[in-house]
């Protein structure tokens, strides 16, 4: 049986409708995987999606809730959405301790940092100065805008085998102080942190820019990444029917 991939959507509408972008799911099963969206649950049932899921992928969406990281509101916070805050890094900490992998992208990238004591920037612009890159991008998100530097030492390197990558960027948060056991694994030009991992997990990895876009275009790096993601969880599938 192939892996099956727990996806967090966003919440819409007055947090009445959850919603993802279809471009995830489509990543995710032509890596060989299968997407499963979750609703926000607590309790048994989230411990239930923690045991039904082989891999937990976390999508992009509105800004982080900095009470978790003990601090106020900048005037430039964007909206948070508490509940999902709340589901996600409940969702991160059950899956680290179950060892099974976990992707995150953009906003997922974030919440996995703050799930493990990190920090971040509520917003670059304001917080960390003039010299920065456009990490807002103008044009559509199938299109790259930036490079990114990716560390030597990393998981990164060792999927994409490529110092340098390009990607697409749209965001105004990014994280700051990392948490437990998280390293840098890839930086843009200015000193933002596009991609973090966690120490010794086979896959624990947060990119701050949107692979599963870049995909329409063809994007060899993005592919190789999700192969990969897909290809750890699928290894957690076997060990679960030996
Ligand atoms: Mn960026």
């Amino acid at each position: 049986m192939k892996p099956l991939i727990g996806i967090t959507p966003s919440i819409e509408e007055n947090e009445t409708m959850y919603t993802v972008h279809r471009a995830h799911c489509q990543a995710l099963s032509d890596a060989g995987g299968v997407p499963l969206i979750l609703p926000f649950a607590f309790g048994s049932l989230l411990k239930q999606f923690v045991q039904l899921i082989d891999g937990l992928y976390l999508t992009g969406g509105y800004d982080i809730d900095p009470h978790y990281f003990n601090e106020e509101p900048h005037p430039s916070l964007g909206k948070v959405n508490p509940l999902r805050d709340q589901f996600e890094i409940a969702l991160v900490h059950a899956m680290l301790a179950q060892k099974k992998p976990i992707f995150g992208i953009c906003r997922g990238s974030q919440i996995i940092n703050v799930a493990l004591g990190g920090t971040m920037y509520q917003d670059l612009l304001a917080e960390k100065g003039s010299r920065l890159i456009q990490h807002k991008q103008y044009r559509d998100l199938q299109y790259s805008s930036h490079a990114v530097k990716v560390e030597k030492s990393s998981l990164l390197y060792h999927i994409v085998k490529e110092e340098t990558i390009y990607v697409n960027s749209n965001h105004h948060q990014a994280n700051d102080v990392l948490g437990v056991n998280l390293l840098t694994a890839a930086v843009s030009e200015d000193g933002v942190i596009e991609a973090i991992e966690r120490k010794g997990e086979p896959f624990v990895l947060g990119v701050q820019w949107h692979p599963e876009r870049l995909l329409d275009q063809g994007d060899v790096v993005s592919q190789k990444i999700y192969n990969r993601f897909v290809k750890e969880a699928s290894k957690v599938r076997t060990e679960v029917n030996e």
